[in-house]
């Protein structure tokens, strides 16, 4: 009797460990596999609405950030590294004289166009920038020469320019930079400053491009125009690692753009790769806290693009939109211009 007792309790323990383990089982999520590659593009954030927009200019901001997104990521799919990939991708936007970056960057407060560009290489953190060009035709192209070369980081203004030519990089003449769009908003803002009145940016064009390659390796690169009007001389976040741009195999890729003061004050793409790998805060969780608590309750308008080893994106920004894309390995690409789209 003691013995059938024994083994009827048996039986039920183990009924309801199996039943323990299956219910357990079914509830567990299959990890997602890792996608092959991913490749993240932003145009710049602000005041992006489409109600302010023709249909003319919303198809070509798509068309651009869609053959922006095809290149980069022909280079990933085809076994290329993240560095190429965010480079071929910057390249097309640098080249469009829509994006506040290489041809369609805006004019400072002298009427001078100035370059500012960063890259980072998340596999070993080596890192190359440049700021204050004025005649090399594509800024990435230089920032990523001073990463190879790697005796220095970050270089600005005549020492950058001479490097970049000695690398053997394309010098065009000013006038390759100009559109009358943006020279037209610049006479506004001169006669409105000769009132006294502060020039107000609505939107943000610069360029950048986050990267997860076929070998699990990450990039970062940021290339732009700066603030419109801004002073002469002067360097925004976008150069600046740790700010515009940061890249570490350990955490994420970041690339920002943004009222550039506040993101260096912030060491914005730093701060959500610390988060990352110090406070265990998940891409998406370090991403919006950056953007949507810490930098919106400073009222600085912005947004990132980031990607983590595991493939994961996250977008967030605190304007009314932001130019962007992404690809994921087997998957349609997809672009995006506004808010809640
Ligand atoms: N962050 C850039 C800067 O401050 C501007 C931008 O993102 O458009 O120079």
């Amino acid at each position: 009797m003691k013995k059938t007792f024994i083994c009827c309790k048996s039986f039920v323990a183990k009924i309801s460990l199996l039943a323990i383990l299956l219910i357990g089982f079914s509830c567990q999520q299959p990890a997602e596999p890792r996608p092959d590659f991913v490749l993240v593009i932003h145009g710049g954030a602000g005041v992006i609405e489409a109600s302010r927009m023709s249909v003319q200019q919303d198809s070509s901001y798509r068309a651009v950030l869609n053959e922006a997104l095809a290149t980069g990521s022909l280079v990933l799919e085809s076994g290329g590294s993240a560095v190429d990939a965010v480079i071929a991708a910057i390249l097309v936007m640098e080249d469009s004289p829509l994006f506040n970056a290489g041809k369609g960057a805006v004019y400072n407060e002298a009427g001078i166009i100035e370059h500012d560009a960063s890259i980072m290489d998340g596999s070993d953190l080596s890192a190359g920038a440049v700021g204050s060009l004025r005649s090399i035709r594509n800024p990435i192209l230089a920032a990523h020469r001073i990463m190879v070369d790697g005796r220095h980081v970050f270089m600005v203004a005549e020492g950058a320019r001479q490097f970049a030519i000695q690398a053997g990089l394309e010098t065009v003449d000013p006038q390759y930079f100009f559109d009358q769009n943006r020279w037209d908003n610049y006479e506004r803002t001169r006669k409105t400053q000769l009132e006294k009145e502060f020039p107000v940016q609505s939107k943000h064009g610069t360029v950048g491009a986050v990267a997860l390659d076929k070998s699990g390796n990450l990039a970062a690169a940021t290339s732009t125009g700066g603030m419109h009007f801004k002073r002469e001389g002067r360097l925004g976040d976008s150069p600046v690692i740790g700010a515009g741009t940061y890249a570490d195999n350990l955490s994420c890729a970041v690339s920002a753009t943004g009222h550039g003061e506040f993101f260096i004050r912030n060491a914005v793409a730093y701060d959500i790769a610390a988060r990352m790998k110090y406070a265990g805060q998940s891409l998406q969780e370090a991403a919006d806290e950056v953007v949507m608590e810490k930098l919106a309750a400073l009222d600085a308008g912005g947004g990132i693009i980031a990607v983590d080893q595991q493939g994961n994106i996250a977008m967030p920004f605190n304007t009314s939109g932001m130019f962007r894309g992404y690809v994921v390995a087997g998957q349609k690409p997809v672009v995006k211009l506004f808010a809640g789209e």
